[in-house]
């Protein structure tokens, strides 16, 4: 039985992932989540392209499958985490940053979490989507017609 899902999945074109990433400035000292990491394509990436730790967090057993046989694959294991759990009850307070690819509803009501759990500093990016009116994104570029969206938690948050 499939959990009801808030996001239906459709990964990220690989180059929108590289991308990302690279907004991120991510490096092997980071620690990434993807909240709703499909089949763990950007925490691989980032554990095999950048060196860093990755979180695949995703509520759907299938995609987290996928994902491990993936990381397997990439030859990851060791630095990569993949978890079935609901976004809104996984703690990201160990990210440095987060990955998101998700719907703009959803981004809007992870907001609060994010501000509450994140520490200054913590490197946000969002592909397609923004976080509305109350989180204007600091920079975005554009690859393959897609919009990637980057945010720093600061002190006011
Ligand atoms: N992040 C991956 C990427 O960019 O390639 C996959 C993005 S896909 C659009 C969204 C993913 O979120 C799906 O794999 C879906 O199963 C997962 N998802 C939807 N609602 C979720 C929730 N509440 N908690 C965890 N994962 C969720």
């Amino acid at each position: 039985q499939t959990p009801a899902l808030d996001v239906p999945y459709v990964p990220t074109p690989q180059p929108v992932v590289d991308k990302m990433l690279e907004m991120a400035k991510v490096g092997s000292s980071d620690v990434v989540y993807d909240l709703g990491c499909g089949d763990g394509r950007i925490v691989i990436t980032a554990a095999k392209v950048h060196g860093a730790r990755g979180v695949g967090v995703d509520l759907n057993p299938v995609r987290i499958q996928e994902a491990q046989a993936n990381a397997k694959s990439a030859g990851v294991t060791d630095k990569v985490q993949l978890r079935v759990a609901n976004i809104f009850e996984t703690d990201v307070s160990p990210a440095s940053v987060v990955t998101l690819y998700l719907l703009p509803t959803i981004n809007r009501k992870l907001r609060p979490q994010l501000w509450r759990q994140l520490r200054v500093g913590t490197r946000v990016v969002s592909h397609a989507f923004d976080m509305g009116d109350e989180w204007p994104p600091e920079r975005t570029e554009q690859v393959d017609h897609r919009t990637v969206y980057y945010w720093t938690i600061k002190e006011e948050h």
